[in-house]
């Protein structure tokens, strides 16, 4: 069921509840007004009738039932009965013999004073009338034709009008939701027309300031995420074959050239150091692209576990002296006075990695090729700085060289494909934490990887 039903189908509901509802309390009351004023009636005829029998001496029961037979305000099919303290019947007129009383109901009105009563569509009232020196009961029925007809009638015009209204208010119901969902349609269709291959367009906001202008200017939004994001990967995806093919177009022209003619063992030697060096960075590559992928896609809060920063610390820094025997990494423990201090939820590879790119880094941009690992704890802040006095990075690039496959001028001759540092801030980010920055060009730089402990 489209909205546009759904909206009209409730608007009925809603209005034929309240219709409905109205309907009926004024049926009612009209029902309830036709039986009272009609019982009102007949107790009219009743009393005078009564009154004529025993009050008036000149009339008596023949001069009576004559005077009240021929009487035009009588009621459609109406009985009157007049019985004395002993249950005799004094006056009877009308249909007596399709109606018994039986003495158990003139003792219930002795009783009650008044007892009215609906039988067969007859309206039935039994009262006391009292005399001077007597009690009598007084029995008047009849049976209200004009006034059932009216309400029947009534009733049936409720109900007419009740459908035809429900029609209706459907009708107006549906024109206005469609009125008011036009816009939306207007979105979808826009929304439709936009394309992956065509990020750039965008949805007309229309008056600003309603719903559907927010709706539109969200999706505009989203759209603009949507395109960076796109963007983004088209960068990736072409700056990471171009750092693959680079390793790989050197090994297989060093192939072809000592493939060219017979070598001396040296020179095989020789290049297949070569081409060991380009596989170790192609491997690298691999490696850290694996890592990027893994942190993008698989990695959650759910599954960290309790890890010892300085235990990671300690095998990154063997991580980096194992591929770089020709480092110096000197790691200070300061005002770690106990090893649970050092504990937080994550994840031991990444950690390890984040750690060894901010190590390695620092070794690979220092003359000296050192550097100086600090760990501090403060509260439930847990910060590992890793610090170089190599060739810092210009104020400019500070921002930058945390963005994928950047490398600043500074490099000279370092290999890198510039990725280490945006794994590094993403590791971080995904176990809450974050990466700072403070670089002076010619005097080092130095990078503090913030966490938070258990
Ligand atoms: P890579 O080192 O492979 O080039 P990174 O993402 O690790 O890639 O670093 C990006 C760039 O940031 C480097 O190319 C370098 O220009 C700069 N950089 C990173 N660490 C340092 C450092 N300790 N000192 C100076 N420059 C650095």
């Amino acid at each position: 069921m489209t909205i546009r039903t759904r909206l009209a189908v409730r608007f009925m509901l809603l209005a034929s509840f309240i219709l409905g509802g109205a309907f009926m309390v004024v049926y009612y009351l009209s029902a309830d007004y036709r039986e009272e004023e009609f019982r009102g009636r007949l107790k009219d005829r009743g009393t005078n009738t009564a009154k004529l029998l025993i009050q008036v001496d000149e009339v008596d029961t023949l001069l009576l039932w004559k005077i009240e037979h021929d009487n035009p305000v009588r009621l459609p099919e109406e009985s009157i009965r007049i019985y004395d303290h002993h249950n005799k019947l004094l006056f009877t007129l009308g249909e007596d013999d399709m109606f018994a009383i039986a003495p158990s109901f003139l003792d219930s009105v002795r009783l009650e004073g008044e007892i009215d009563r609906t039988f067969n569509d007859r309206e039935e009232t039994g009262f006391v009338f009292r005399d001077r020196y007597d009690r009598f009961v007084v029995v008047a029925s009849a049976r209200d034709i004009y006034g059932r007809s009216k309400l029947k009638n009534e009733g049936r015009v409720m109900l007419g009008t009740f459908l035809l209204a429900q029609i209706l208010i459907f009708l107006i119901g549906r024109f206005y939701a469609q009125r008011a969902l036009a816009p939306v349609q207007r979105l979808v269709h826009e929304l439709q027309d936009i394309g992956a291959a065509d990020l750039s367009r965008r949805v007309e906001p229309g008056d600003a300031r309603d719903e559907l202008g927010q709706l539109a200017r969200s999706f505009n939004e989203l759209l603009d995420r949507l395109q960076t994001a796109f963007q983004t990967q088209k960068h990736f995806i072409a700056n990471a074959s171009h750092e693959m093919r680079t390793p790989l177009t050197a090994i297989s022209g060093q192939l072809d050239v000592i493939l060219l003619r017979e070598r001396s063992p040296e020179e095989y030697a020789r290049a297949i150091r070569s081409v060991q060096e380009d596989m170790h960075a192609l491997n690298q590559l691999a490696d850290r692209l694996l890592l990027m992928a893994q942190a993008e896609n698989k990695v959650t809060a759910s599954s960290f576990t309790a890890v010892r920063v300085d235990e990671v610390l300690w095998s990154a820094r063997s991580e980096v002296l194992r591929t770089a025997p020709g480092y110096a990494v000197e790691v200070d423990l300061l005002d770690v006075e106990d090893a649970d201090e050092l504990v937080c939820k994550g994840n031991e590879n990444l950690l390890r990695s984040m750690f060894g790119n901010l190590i390695e880094n620092a070794c690979k941009y220092s003359d000296d090729h050192r550097a100086l690992v600090r760990l501090r704890v403060s509260g439930k802040h847990i910060a590992v700085e890793v610090e170089d006095k190599g060739i810092g990075i210009a104020p400019g690039d500070m921002e930058r060289v945390f963005e994928p496959f950047f490398r600043a001028n500074n490099t000279g001759g370092a290999k890198g494909h510039g990725i280490g540092l945006s794994l590094a801030r993403r590791i971080a980010e995904l176990h809450g934490g974050r990466i700072t920055l403070v670089s002076c060009p010619g005097e080092g730089s130095c990078f503090t990887a913030h966490l938070s402990r258990t």
